[in-house]
This record gives structure tokens, C-alpha cells and sequence, in this order.
């Protein structure tokens, strides 16, 4: 029985339901006067139901599409503004015991090269990503609970947030790693780790199991049911997902707002953030195996709808989608995307040779910082290293508040201008120097509380002073 409440997999993803959602959505797909209704619907900016959402998806009225376009366009100019938050994954161990079809860290790939940071390791590599100017880190490891087990893990997060190289810092630690115990949600809450994220893959529960044929994670409701031990155990911000290329996308998108529904019913909030990812090449694995692949079009009509759907909830782009691709999905509603991004292990302080590959996937984005920095301003987006929300104590149900109270463009936009002067004074190549300080410029008069702007104004000057880490 479909239940939202429920905190039974089978009952908040409901396999009826979807079904029966998809088939409401292809009967109404032409239904032009209820497509109307749900975009009018939607202008009202509470989010849209799956059902709702999915008609959308389903509908291929071209004024009606465009118009869905202009929505999520205007919806990411109110909400986000025009500041995109930059980070780097970063890959702490390949090791895994699970059988993932998909991914080439799976048990019986023999020829991938294995590696596992050590703590000094972990500390080159953070130098290597601080160099850059990464503030925000998402750490990354396979399932292997000999290999990586949580003491590893939290080991790392220390050693991460213990190391200050020059003016650099890593002042926020997401973490993304397989499915665990309350108890062990608790120790990462305890570690100070900001989201936890972990992809569905797929909510379809027969093609997750045989996508995921042996090892732990082959647990539907195990790993469906994660986010509501994470969050019993304490972590407020949580990051959903699922892989695009697995199963039909129509399916997969009723299961992730299906599974944003639940959390706000059973929470009383919804996901932080919602990341889109596609299937890439990589060591042993050929995207083109898999029958579901969507095309660019597609993929930029699911990232506008979701923005749709759930308002309040971040998106992300990752370096799997290129330049062009992303620079189509930037303006419909994505809120932060990685930069300079290694999907190997150790692959910041030294790059890897091809024969000691240890890459999870492709990526399709092979820009540095700067140039990643450079592009956004260049399209007029305010590069935001911050990370001012939670170690305010904004998360969860505080930041779904602050989103809705509108005093955004006072807190995160003078933030995002903060964190941007330190990156110009500290390692910005001197174009990006230049074009950053005029935009720093503008921006300031976008701030509408006068008194927040001169804070802000003063700040900034405290920066050119030396002083660093300073937020709203
Ligand atoms: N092992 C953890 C887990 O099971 O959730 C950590 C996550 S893994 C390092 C990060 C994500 O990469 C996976 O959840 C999966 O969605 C994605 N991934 C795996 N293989 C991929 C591929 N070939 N192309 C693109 N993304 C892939």
C-alpha cells in the first residue's frame, strides 16, 4: 500500500503507485487544460505532488515545455539567485565489496588499480585541492567494511578539517558513502559532517537487485531506507539521487520526489539537495550497455522540473556532464556544481599514469578552477565557495525557513561575495582577478538591506586586510 508515512521502502516508493502515476501522466500528456492547471499550479512556488510532476514530464507541447523552462529559469533567479556553490569530490578509497554493474570499483574487477589513502595521503591531497581554492568537499569511498570501515572514514574527516595550508581550509565535509547504521549516522553527525549523499541508483526494486547482484548494498530496502536512519541518527541534511541510464527516467523521477515527499512527511523536511548524475565510461564499464541512457534534452527537461517540484532543494551538477551541458542546465535551476574534479584515488596531489588507474568514471568537464570560476562569472553567476549554513546551524528544517523567508539575497548572496574576494585575493590567475573584483562590485548593490550591504562592504575590506573566513 502506498503510504508516504510509512517507513517501509515498499510503502513510501510504492512500485503500484509509480506504475500507476506513469500511466495517469501518458493518458494526460495532451490533456492541455490540466497541463495548464499544474503549471499554474506550480507558479504558486509550494513544489508539485509526483503525480503532477509527472504529467509534465510527460508532456511534449512545445509552448508548454518553454513555458516549464521560463518557470524553473525564474524559480532558480528567486531561490538561488544568481550564485552557484563550487566543490570537489574527493576519493578517499576504491575498495568495495559490492557487485554494482555499473561501476568499475565492483568486487570482481580485478584489474582496476586499489588504492587507500592513508592520513598522510589524505593530507596531500587536501593541500593539493586547498591550492586550488576548494573550501567544500564531498568525500567518496567504496563499501568494504574491512578496508574502509567507519573509523576510517571519520579518521579522514578529522585529518580533512584539521589541515589549514596557507589562508586555505576545508570548512565543509559532505560525505558520500554507502548505506549504514543509525549509530553510525551519528558518529559522521558527530564529526561535524555537513549532507550526506547517497544515490538511489535506481528506485526500481527488481532491476536494483539484479543491478546490484551481490555485496551488502544488493539490500533494496536497506539502502532505500538510509536517509530515514541518517536522519535518526541525527544529520539533518540529506542528499538524494538516482543514476540516470539504470531504469526509464520517467520512472525514476516519480521515485525521487516520491522519496523527497517522504522525508517531508515523515521529517517535516525534505531532501538538501538532489543530484542528477548519468552514466559515464569508465575502467570496465561501457554506458552504452545500459538501455535507458537520456538525451541532453531530456536530462535538461528532468532538471527543470525538479526545480519545479521541489523548490527548496539543491541541485547538482557534476564534472560527468560537460561544459556545453552544463552550461544549458545552469540556468534551470542547478545550485551547485564541482570543479576541477578528480574521480580518482590520490589524483589531486599527483596525477595518475594510465597504468595505475584507480578513476571511478570519465569525467566530462576537465577545466580547472579558475577557468570553472571564470565561465560562471562570465554568464554573470557569482562562483560561492560558502559554507556559512551549517556551521551556523542552518540546516535542515532552519534553512528550508531561511530559503522561505526570503532574507537569502541579505545572508547567502553577501556570503557568496565574501568567500569569492578570498578566493580572487588567494588563487585567482589575475584575469579572473580582475573580472571577479568588477562583479564583486556590482553585486554589492544587489544586497537590499543597507545595513547588511555596508557590513558586507566592510568585510571586504577586512579580507584585503588579511582576514579570512568571514560570514553572515
Ligand atoms: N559506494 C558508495 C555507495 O554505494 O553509495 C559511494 C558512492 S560512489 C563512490 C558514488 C556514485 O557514483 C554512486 O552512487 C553511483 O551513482 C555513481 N557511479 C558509479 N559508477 C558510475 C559510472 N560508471 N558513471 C557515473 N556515475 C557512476
Amino acid at each position: 500500500m502506498y503510504d508516504p508515512k510509512s517507513l517501509k521502502a515498499e510503502d513510501f516508493i510504492n512500485h503500484e503507485e509509480i506504475l500507476e502515476t506513469l500511466e495517469y501522466a501518458e493518458a494526460n500528456k495532451n490533456n492541455l487544460e490540466l497541463i495548464d492547471s499544474i503549471i499554474k499550479k506550480a507558479e504558486d512556488r509550494k513544489g508539485l505532488s509526483h503525480r503532477d510532476a509527472s504529467v509534465l514530464l510527460a508532456c511534449e507541447d512545445e509552448e508548454r515545455v518553454n513555458k516549464m523552462y521560463a518557470l524553473a529559469e525564474q524559480f532558480k533567479k528567486d531561490f538561488y539567485g544568481n550564485r552557484i556553490v563550487l566543490f570537489a569530490p574527493l576519493y578517499l578509497s576504491n575498495y568495495c565489496v559490492n557487485g554494482c554493474v555499473y561501476c568499475p570499483y565492483h568486487m570482481k574487477n580485478k584489474h582496476i588499480c586499489r588504492k587507500k589513502l592513508t592520513q598522510e595521503e589524505v593530507k596531500k591531497e587536501v593541500i593539493a585541492l586547498q591550492d586550488m581554492g576548494h573550501k567544500r568537499l564531498a568525500i567518496e569511498a567504496g563499501e568494504d567494511p574491512v578496508n574502509n570501515p567507519i573509523e576510517y572514514i571519520l579518521d579522514c574527516i578529522n585529518t580533512i578539517y584539521s589541515i589549514k595550508h596557507k589562508n586555505g581550509a576545508i570548512r565543509r565535509v559532505n560525505v558520500n558513502i554507502a548505506a549504514t547504521t543509525v549509530e553510525n549516522y551519528r558518529k559522521l553527525k558527530e564529526a561535524g559532517i555537513g549532507t550526506y549523499i547517497l544515490f538511489q541508483e535506481t528506485y526500481h526494486k527488481e532491476s536494483y537487485e539484479k543491478l546490484h547482484p551481490t555485496g551488502p548494498k544488493h539490500n533494496y530496502a536497506y539502502h532505500t531506507e538510509a536517509m530515514d536512519r541518517a536522519m535518526e541518527g541525527g544529520i539533518d541534511d540529506v542528499g538524494l539521487g538516482v543514476l540516470f541510464g539504470l531504469e526509464l527516467y520517467k520512472y525514476e523521477f516519480a521515485g525521487l520526489l516520491m522519496h523527497a515527499e517522504h522525508l517531508e512527511a515523515v521529517h517535516g523536511v525534505g531532501p538538501h539537495t538532489i543530484s542528477v548524475p548519468r552514466i559515464k565510461r569508465a575502467d570496465d564499464i561501457d554506458p552504452s550497455a545500459f538501455d535507458n541512457g537520456i538525451d541532453d534534452e531530456t536530462f535538461a527537461k528532468i532538471c527543470a522540473l525538479i526545480r519545479i517540484a521541489v523548490p527548496y532543494t539543491g541541485m547538482i551538477i557534476s564534472t560527468r556532464e560537460s561544459k556545453k551541458v552544463r552550461e544549458k542546465v545552469i540556468h534551470l535551476g542547478v545550485s551547485q556544481i564541482s570543479g576541477a574534479s578528480r574521480t580518482s584515488v590520490g589524483g589531486y596531489a599527483e596525477p595518475e599514469s594510465e597504468e595505475d588507474n584507480s578513476a571511478q568514471f570519465d569525467v566530462s568537464d576537465n577545466r580547472t578552477l579558475d577557468e570553472v570560476v571564470h565561465w560562471l562569472m562570465e554568464m554573470k553567476y557569482i562562483p560561492s565557495f560558502c559554507t556559512a549554513c551549517y556551521r551556523e546551524g542552518r540546516t535542515g528544517d532552519r534553512f528550508m525557513a531561511l530559503c522561505k523567508s526570503k532574507q537569502i539575497q541579505n545572508c547567502c548572496h553577501p556570503n557568496a561575495l565574501l568567500t569569492l574576494k578570498e578566493y580572487l585575493n588567494d588563487y585567482a590567475s589575475p584575469d579572473t582577478k580582475r573580472i571577479g573584483e568588477e562583479l564583486i562590485k556590482r553585486e554589492l548593490d544587489n544586497i537590499p538591506n543597507p545595513k547588511a550591504r555596508e557590513t558586507c562592504e566592510k568585510r571586504l575590506a577586512l579580507i584585503d586586510e588579511g582576514t579570512r573566513d568571514l560570514y553572515f
